[in-house]
Order: structure tokens, then sequence, then C-alpha cells
């Protein structure tokens, strides 16, 4: 059985706060492969800033020198919402025999009630939820009480079965994201080691987010 990672975001664009947290949940837990899923349309923000193509082609840029690391297309051409449960089914499908599992930093994770479907993703999928500065879990509410079915203590409890357990990953706390980086460019600076150098050249000559307006 292997062990698939799936990272979904808008990467607008990816910086090394997705980056470095999901080498070192692929080294932790042995993980023989993440795929990185851009978002078409993602269905609970507005639209991205820069267009999928080029978050595409900065997130290959991105992931080029790490052969475990790979781009998955199907949200972008599906022409959609992109549906986390939709993509998991479609994978389910490909892999119907090894483990999955989807990584969410801890913000995302605390918005999972508000996902479509969002109870059926273990039936599809472990979770992996990667510690990000500033978020914590709640005690109470609908999220711990999954939390407190499916929480698994480690990577070896979780590999039994090829879905429905929740992993917490502590990872080195990067407070980065894709806001910041947005913002960083508007406003005339540089996001120089914030981001790789393929995509920070990726940005600069197409001047993305020279214009935006975060809204
Ligand atoms: P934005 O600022 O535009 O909302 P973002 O930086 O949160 O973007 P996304 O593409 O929305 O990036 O995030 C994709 C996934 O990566 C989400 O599960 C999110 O929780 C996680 N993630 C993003 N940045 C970090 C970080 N610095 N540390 C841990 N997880 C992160």
């Amino acid at each position: 059985m292997r062990k698939i990672g799936i990272f979904g975001g808008t990467f607008d664009p990816i910086h090394f706060g997705h980056l470095r947290p999901a080498l070192e949940i692929l080294d932790a837990l042995s993980l023989d492969e993440i795929h990185f899923v851009p978002a078409g349309q993602p269905p609970h923000r507005g639209v991205p800033a820069a267009p999928a193509t080029l978050r595409l082609e900065m997130l290959q840029a991105a992931v080029a020198g790490e052969a475990r690391f790979r781009v998955d297309e199907r949200e972008i051409t599906r022409h959609a919402p992109s549906y986390t449960v939709d993509t998991l089914a479609g994978l389910r499908g490909e892999f119907p025999h090894d483990a999955l599992a989807l990584i969410v930093g801890m913000d995302a994770f605390l918005g999972f009630p508000g996902w479509h479907r969002w109870q059926k993703i273990f039936d599809l999928a472990h979770v992996i939820v990667a510690h990000r500065p500033g978020w914590v879990l709640q005690s109470a509410g609908v999220l711990a009480d999954t939390l407190s079915q499916r929480l698994a203590y480690s990577i070896s409890e979780m590999a039994k079965s090829v879905a429905g357990r929740i992993l917490l990953q502590p990872v080195t706390q990067l407070e980065i994201s894709s806001t910041q980086v947005r913002a960083c460019v508007a406003t005339g600076g540089d996001p120089r080691y914030l981001v790789p150098e393929a995509v920070r050249a990726l940005i600069l000559n197409s001047h993305c987010y020279m214009q935006h307006t975060e809204h």
C-alpha cells in the first residue's frame, strides 16, 4: 500500500509556508508522493488574483526540484467549482488500494464544517492537519467531536487503513501567506525569500499582483 498526500489550495501564489511544511510531512510520514492540486474557482472565496494558468505555472516551477512533489491539474481543467470531496473521489477511483491523505493547514481544517459534504471526505482519505501560526483547535463543537472519533497518534496507526483518520502534525511554523505575498508586490515590494526564486521571477515578469487590491 502506497501513501499519497494531497495538498489542495489556491496557491495564489505558492510560497515557502506551503512548501516547507509539505516537505516535512512527506519525510515525517514517509509518504511516497504529494500531489499539489491547485483550485480552479475555489468555492469558499473570491476569484483568485492570478489566472489559473499562471498559478499552475508558478506551482510547477516551485516543485520542479523535488521528484516526489507532483502537480495535479484536475481542478483547473474542471471549469466548475472545485469541491475537495469530488477531487478525492476521483483520486480514490484511481488509487483504490492506497492510503490517501489530504493535507490542510489548521486554518483550513477549522473551516471544514462549511465545506461541501465534508464528512464524506473521511470515507475517501485521511486528513493531516499542519499546525499554522495563529490558529488553534476549539475544544468543543462538531469538529472537536469528529477529531475525538478519528484522531490518530502516529502514522503507523493511520496507515492501518486507507482513509478515515486525522493526524495533527507539527511543522516548522512559517508565518507566510499568499495574501502577504500579494500585498507585498502590490505595494512595490520584493517577495524575495517568501517564495522560490522561480516563482518570484514569474510574479515580477507577469506583473500579476501589481494592481491587485484585496476584496
Ligand atoms: P491566502 O492568504 O490567499 O488565503 P494561503 O497562504 O492561506 O492563501 P492557500 O493556497 O489558501 O494559501 O492554502 C492552501 C493550504 O495551505 C491550506 O490548507 C492552508 O491552510 C495551508 N497553508 C498555507 N500557508 C500555510 C502556512 N504558512 N503554514 C501552514 N499551512 C499553510
